[in-house]
């Protein structure tokens, strides 16, 4: 016989334990609000494929692990319910105004709004060592890990806007980059392409894929093995850094039902980070925007969490005034910061 479905029901649901969940939680559970927060493995998200931060103001520098730690010790200690290992299989606007998060497991938490922070992952290579290197020597990330390649000699592999962005970025830090692509021609737009041309730090290596990321599993990575695909030669590239930029994906397919998006699939949002669909708020990564760093992360969710705190007041007065009027609903739909603005 079929189990009863288990319901628990919270004021919010946060789905995903990265900066932006773990932030939203936090100001979530200072307002009080009933926070329940799933995340898939382990709280952290990327900061768990971050070996050192330097970016995050306060924290000179850090290990990845240490502020994710930090994070889901601040956010619990105001109440928060970490969940791990929950994965969230949809998130579903019920027709009575509640979102049901359905776990992989099947369970449901029920609540009148939910804060996505799913992020996004970045395209992997797929070949060997690179996510045994992940972290020490392999990144998706210049923004983030430039700075630990000082003086030294990088790959970076792509021909997009990304990689050939990025590769200039990375010669502030790099003695030498080299940007590998498996085409003759860059899709990138001409301006950034002319930009990687005209910079004598960066060498193109065309028509050539990376095939293994070689190192050594105390110092990290020490070289990457290439194949031109026109010759056929195969050689070892010196480099101790290997960043790939093939493209990245939002990670949104949790969000049952239409929301409005950008061509890439990046969630829409208003400036109090609520989606197309009233309730549903979202952080981080899977938002559309200009840059994806922990601290924008962090400002996102902060905003999301009290735009979230007023739309649960506004949710409950209806409620309990059993509102249909329409000038109610309307004024709960559109989260907008009012003329009092949100503090
Ligand atoms: P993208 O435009 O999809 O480019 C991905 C690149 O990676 C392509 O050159 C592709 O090669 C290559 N690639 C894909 N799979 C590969 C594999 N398995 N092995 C080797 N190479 C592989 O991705 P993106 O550069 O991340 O850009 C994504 C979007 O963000 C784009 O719309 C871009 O315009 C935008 N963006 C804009 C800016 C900016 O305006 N400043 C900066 C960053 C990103 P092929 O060319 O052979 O397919």
């Amino acid at each position: 016989m079929k189990q009863p479905t288990t319901v628990r029901e919270y004021d919010v649901v946060i789905v995903g334990a990265g900066p932006a969940g773990m932030t939203a939680a936090l100001y979530t559970g200072r307002a009080m609000l009933r926070t329940a927060v799933l995340e898939r493995g382990f709280p952290g998200g990327e900061l768990l494929n971050t070996e050192y931060l330097d970016d995050v103001p306060g924290f000179p520098k850090i290990l990845g692990h240490e502020l994710a730690e930090k994070f889901a010790t601040h956010a619990k200690q105001f109440g928060a319910e970490f969940f791990e290992t929950t994965g969230v299989a949809s998130v579903t606007k019920m027709p009575d105004g509640y979102f049901h998060t359905e776990t992989e497991n099947g369970e449901i938490f029920r609540s009148p709004a939910t804060i996505v922070t799913s992020g996004g992952t970045p395209i992997k290579l797929g070949i060997p060592g690179e996510l045994e290197y992940a972290g020490k020597g392999v990144s998706y990330c210049a923004i983030c890990d430039a700075a630990f390649f000082k003086q030294q000699v990088v790959a970076v592999v792509g021909g997009g806007d990304a990689a050939c962005e990025e590769a200039d970025f990375l010669t502030r830090y790099a003695s030498k980059v080299y940007l590998i692509h498996r085409r003759n021609e860059f899709r990138a737009s001409k301006i950034l392409q002319q930009h990687v041309f005209d910079n004598p730090k960066i060498e193109v290596i065309w028509d050539t894929v990376a095939e293994k990321v070689e190192g050594n599993p105390q110092t990290g990575m020490t070289g990457l093995r290439l194949h031109n695909l026109i010759t056929q030669k195969r050689w070892l590239l010196d480099a101790t850094g290997l960043f790939v930029f093939i493209g990245f994906r939002p990670n949104t397919g949790v969000i049952a039902g239409h929301f409005e998006h950008d061509v890439m699939g990046y969630v829409l949002t208003d400036s109090a980070m609520m989606s197309s669909i009233p309730g549903l708020f979202v952080a981080g990564d899977l938002r559309a925007q200009l840059t994806r760093q922990v601290t924008t992360a962090s400002g996102d969710a902060t905003t999301a969490a009290i735009a979230a705190d007023k739309y649960i007041t506004r949710f409950k007065e209806m409620e309990r005034t059993n509102s249909t009027d329409a000038s109610t609903r309307s004024a709960l739909e559109s989260s907008h910061v009012s003329a009092g603005g949100y503090t």
